[in-house]
C-alpha cells in the first residue's frame, strides 16, 4: 500500500514531537556522566544544564551575567575538583573541551525555524521558564598510566554546584560496562 504524503506526514508527525520534546526539556538538578577507559585513554563526558552550572540559560545579557558564565564555565573545567579517580591508576588530565555551547547563534537559528507545535510543546512541558533550555557539555581527556588500576570515581560536583542533585553514569570499561546513579549522598562509583 502506497501513503500519500498527507498521510505519510500525519504518521510522522507524533515521532517527531515527542523528539523534540525529548531534546528540548531536561530536568535541572539532573545530569549525565559518560566514562570510557581505552587502554590508556579516560574520557568522561559531563553534561548538565546550563541552569545548574552557569545559574541561568539564557544568552547572557548583562556584563554581570557575562561574568557569572564564565566564572562558571572555567570552575567547570577544574576537572580536578569535580572528580577524584583511584590514585593508583595515575590518571593525568590532558584536555578539557567545552561543547554544546547554549549561546551559540546557530542554535537560535535553528530554534527560529520550529514550528508552532514547539511553543504549545514547551508551554505544556515546561514547568519552570518560558525560554528553551540549554546544556552545558564537557569532554575530560586522561592519560592514566595505570588504567588496569582504575576503580573508582568520586564527585566533588555536588559540593561545587550545589544545585546538582543527581548524576546518572554510565561506563565503558575493558572489563565490561558500568552504570550508576550518583546523588550527595552517595557521590562514589566502584566497579
Ligand atoms: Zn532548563
Amino acid at each position: 500500500m502506497k501513503l500519500s504524503p498527507i498521510a505519510l506526514g500525519l504518521a510522522l508527525l507524533p515521532l517527531g514531537l515527542s523528539a523534540q520534546a525529548q531534546l528540548g526539556v531536561h530536568e535541572h538538578g539532573h545530569g549525565q556522566l559518560n566514562l570510557a577507559l581505552e587502554q590508556q585513554h579516560l574520557v568522561l563526558e559531563l553534561t548538565a544544564p546550563a541552569a545548574d552550572i552557569v545559574g541561568f540559560e539564557h544568552e547572557a545579557a548583562t556584563d554581570a551575567e557575562r561574568a557569572q558564565q564564565a566564572a562558571a564555565l572555567e570552575k567547570i573545567r577544574q576537572a580536578d575538583a569535580l572528580f577524584t579517580l583511584t590514585p593508583a591508576a595515575a590518571c593525568r588530565l590532558e584536555k578539557v573541551e567545552l561543547a554544546g555551547d547554549e549561546h551559540d547563534d546557530h542554535d537560535h537559528d535553528q530554534h527560529d525555524e520550529h514550528k508552532h507545535d514547539d511553543h504549545d510543546q514547551h508551554a505544556h512541558g515546561d514547568d519552570h521558564d518560558d525560554h528553551d533550555h540549554s546544556d552545558v557539555q564537557v569532554h575530560y581527556f586522561y592519560h592514566c598510566e595505570q588504567p588496569q588500576a582504575l576503580n573508582r570515581i568520586e564527585l566533588s560536583l555536588f559540593e561545587q554546584f550545589p544545585s546538582f542533585n543527581r548524576l546518572e553514569v554510565q561506563g565503558i570499561l575493558p572489563s565490561g560496562q558500568v552504570a550508576a546513579t550518583l546523588t550527595p549522598a552517595q557521590p562514589q562509583l566502584s566497579w
